[in-house]
C-alpha cells in the first residue's frame, strides 16, 4: 500500500529506489560497503567476534556461585542459544555476502529485521525479548569495535523466531533510510551507491543535510518515523524538493515522478553549460562564485562547476571518524596540500577544526560534551582550549600554503581575547616552522561572523582579519536560539528574520565600507530564493556546495544589482520580509 512520510527538504531532486536500512544500535557502527574479495574475512571477523563472546559467556556461567538465583543461569543459557542460533547467523552473512556491507552493518541490520518481528508478537513476555537479542548483538558489536564486550548484564529472555528472505539489490538503485547519520557516517556515504536518503532526525542546516546537499542527491532529514515505517528493500521515492518520501508508490505515482526525474536530469544537462558564463549580473557587476568542501577530492566537483576557488573547507572532516586519533601534522599537511593542487593555482579558504555541537569526533568525546553542545566547548573555543592540537593545524595549513594559494579562517570567534589569542598561535606556528626550517607560506586570515556578538563587533573584527565570512547557519541559530539540528524547531529556523537579515546585511555594509572582502558560505549562499537579496544587500562572494554553483549562476546572470538594491532596502525594513520575496 502506498504512503507518503513529510519532512524537511535538504537536498533537491527525485531519487527511486529500494531501501537500505541503517540500524539505529546504542553501539556506534561503522557501515560501509567492503569489496567481493573481502567478503571471506570479514565473515570472518564476525565469527571470531562471536565465538569470543560465547567463550565469555561460558565463562561466566562456570564462575556462577553456587548460591546465584537459578534464573541466572537459565539466562545465560539463553544468551548464549541466541549466538549460536545457525540461522540466525546465516542471515548476516546473507548481508555480508550479497550486500557487501561490513560485518557491524550487516549484524545491526538483521537485528533490526528479527527487533521488528519481536515488536509484532502477539504475546507480550515474547515482545520483551527483544532487548535480550539487542544485548548479545551489542556484546558482539563492542567486540567487534573494542576487542572485549561490555560488562554482563542480563535479563529474563527467550529464543527468537525469525526467517528472512532478501531480494539481491546491488544492481538497482539504493535509497538510504536512517533515524539518524552522523555527519562522520555521511563521508562513509560518499563513495557509495546510495541515489538518495531520508532520516528521522536532523534540521535542514544540520551538519547531516549538509553533507547530503554536498553529495548532490535528494535528501529528506526530519521524517520522524521514517525508519520505524520504511523496511528493508521497499521501493521509496525520495521528492527533495518537497521534503517527502512516498513508500511502496503504486505504477501511476512511479510513472509521473520517473517523468519528474528526467525532466531534473534535462535540466542539469541544460545547467552545465553555464559552466564557462562568466559570473556576472545584468549590470556588469561580477560575482565570486566558491565551493564548500568537505574533503581534498571535493575539489574536483569544485572545479567540474567552474567555482573560482574555495571559500569553505571544513578541516573537521579529515578528523572525524577516527576514534579520537587525530591526524599528526604530516597527514593534515598531506591533505591541506592536496585540496591546494586539486584547485589548480585558485584560493583554498581553509576552516580550523569546527567540532562539537552535532559534529563530534567520537564516542569518548561525545560523553565528555555538555548538556547545550553547540553553546559548549565547539570550533575555536576546542582548538584554544588544546594549543598543541591547534599548533599542529596551524602549521599543517601554513605548510600547505607554500604549494598554492591559502586562506585561513577562524571559526565562531566572539571575543577580543580569543581573536588576540588566536593570532598569538599563528605567529608562534610561524616561527616554529622558520626554526625547523620548514617552507610555508602566506595566507591571507579570516574570520567567520557566525555569532551574533561578533556581527555586532564589526570594527573589532576588521581591524585584525583580512576578510569575514558570514556563517548564516550558525548566525541563525544563535541569533533565533534554535538548535539547527532538532527538527522540533525547524519551522523557527528562519534565515528571513528581520534580526538575522539586519546582521547578514550590516556586516556586508561594514566590509565593503572597509574595502575588505565579505563572503557568505552558510547554506544561504546557495540558496536559490536568497541570491537576490544577497546581491541587493551588496554581497559580491558566494561559497556553496559545488552542487549549488550553476543554479545560482543562473540566478546572477537574471539579476540587476541597482534595482535589487532597492528592493533588499524595503526588505530590510518590513516587517514580514517573507511577504516581498517575490515582488
Ligand atoms: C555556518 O555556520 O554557516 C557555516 C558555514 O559553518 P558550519 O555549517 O560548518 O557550522
Ligand atoms: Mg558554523
Amino acid at each position: 500500500m502506498t504512503f507518503s512520510i513529510h519532512g524537511l527538504a535538504v537536498a533537491r531532486g527525485i531519487a527511486i529506489g529500494r531501501a537500505v536500512l541503517v540500524a539505529s544500535s546504542r553501539v556506534d557502527v561503522a557501515h560501509y560497503f567492503i569489496r567481493p574479495e573481502q567478503v571471506g574475512a570479514e565473515i570472518d571477523r564476525l565469527r571470531q567476534a562471536r565465538n569470543a563472546v560465547v567463550e565469555e559467556i561460558k565463562r561466566l556461567q562456570h564462575d556462577l556461585s553456587k548460591d546465584a538465583p537459578p534464573e541466572l543461569g537459565a539466562l545465560l543459557d539463553v544468551h548464549l542459544m541466541l549466538l549460536e542460533d545457525q540461522s540466525l547467523s546465516s542471515e548476516v552473512k546473507h548481508w555480508i555476502e550479497e550486500r557487501l556491507y561490513n560485518a557491524e552493518w550487516a549484524l545491526s541490520s538483521q537485528m533490526e529485521v528479527i527487533g521488528r518481528q519481536f515488536d509484532e508478537m502477539e504475546d507480550a513476555y515474547l515482545r520483551e525479548r527483544k532487548a535480550d537479542l539487542e544485548q548479545v548483538t551489542e556484546r558482539v558489536l563492542h567486540f567487534m569495535k573494542s576487542g572485549s564486550s561490555p560488562v554482563t548484564r542480563i535479563r529474563p529472555n527467550s529464543r527468537p523466531q525469525q526467517e528472512l528472505h532478501l531480494g539481491d539489490t546491488m544492481d538497482v538503485p539504493l535509497v538510504l533510510v536512517a533515524h539518524d547519520l552522523s555527519p562522520a557516517d555521511m563521508l562513509q556515504f560518499k563513495q557509495s551507491v546510495f541515489t538518495g536518503f531520508v532520516t528521522d532526525v536532523g534540521g535542514k542546516t544540520s551538519h547531516t543535510a549538509i553533507v547530503a546537499r554536498s553529495l548532490g542527491i535528494p535528501a529528506v532529514v526530519g521524517a520522524r518515523t521514517a525508519s520505524q515505517l520504511i523496511r528493508q528493500d521497499d521501493w521509496i521515492i525520495i521528492d527533495g524538493d518537497a521534503g517527502v518520501a512516498i513508500v511502496d508508490p503504486s505504477p501511476i505515482i512511479l510513472a509521473e515522478y520517473g517523468f519528474k526525474q528526467r525532466q531534473g536530469d534535462l535540466e542539469r544537462e541544460r545547467l552545465s553549460r553555464l559552466r564557462h558564463t562568466p559570473s556576472q549580473t545584468l549590470d556588469g557587476q561580477k560575482i565570486e562564485l566558491l565551493a564548500n568542501i568537505e574533503m581534498p577530492e571535493d575539489a574536483a566537483a569544485a572545479l567540474q562547476v567552474g567555482a573560482v576557488g574555495v571559500g569553505l573547507f571544513r578541516s573537521e572532516f579529515l578528523f572525524m571518524g577516527q576514534q579520537g586519533n587525530l591526524p599528526n601534522e604530516d597527514a593534515q599537511f598531506e591533505q591541506y596540500r592536496r585540496a591546494v593542487e586539486g584547485m589548480q593555482g585558485m584560493p583554498v579558504t581553509i576552516r580550523t577544526v569546527d567540532v562539537g555541537a552535532d559534529k563530534q569526533l567520537d564516542e569518548a568525546r561525545h560523553d565528555a560534551a555538555h548538556l547545550n553542545p553547540a553553546l559548549g566547548l565547539r570550533a575555536i573555543r576546542w582548538s584554544l582550549a588544546d594549543p598543541a592540537m591547534f599548533l599542529t593545524q596551524l602549521r599543517a595549513i601554513l605548510r600547505a600554503a607554500a604549494h598554492g594559494r591559502v586562506n585561513l579562517l577562524i571559526p565562531m570567534l566572539a571575543h577580543a581575547s580569543e581573536i588576540h589569542q588566536t593570532l598569538a598561535l599563528v605567529e608562534q606556528a610561524k616561527q616554529e616552522l622558520q626554526q625547523q626550517g620548514a617552507a610555508y607560506g602566506d595566507v591571507l586570515l579570516g574570520a567567520m561572523i557566525e555569532i551574533p556578538a561578533a556581527a555586532l563587533s564589526l570594527k573589532l573584527f576588521l581591524k585584525h582579519f583580512d576578510f569575514l565570512s558570514i556563517g548564516t547557519n550558525d548566525l541563525i541559530q544563535y541569533t533565533l536560539a534554535i538548535d539547527r539540528a532538532d527538527e522540533s524547531v525547524a519551522h523557527l529556523y528562519d534565515p528571513l528574520h528581520p534580526a538575522v537579515l539586519r546582521l547578514v546585511a550590516d556586516t556586508i555594509a561594514e566590509g565593503a565600507r572597509q574595502g575588505k572582502s565579505v563572503s557568505v558560505c552558510g547554506e544561504m549562499a546557495g540558496d536559490i530564493t536568497m541570491t537576490r537579496l544577497l546581491l541587493g544587500m551588496g554581497l559580491r562572494s558566494f561559497s556553496m556546495h559545488p552542487s549549488q554553483v550553476l543554479q545560482v549562476k543562473q540566478q546572477i546572470l537574471r539579476a540587476d544589482t541597482g534595482k535589487l538594491k532597492v528592493w533588499a532596502e524595503r526588505v530590510l525594513a518590513a516587517e514580514d520580509p517573507a511577504l516581498l520575496m517575490n515582488l
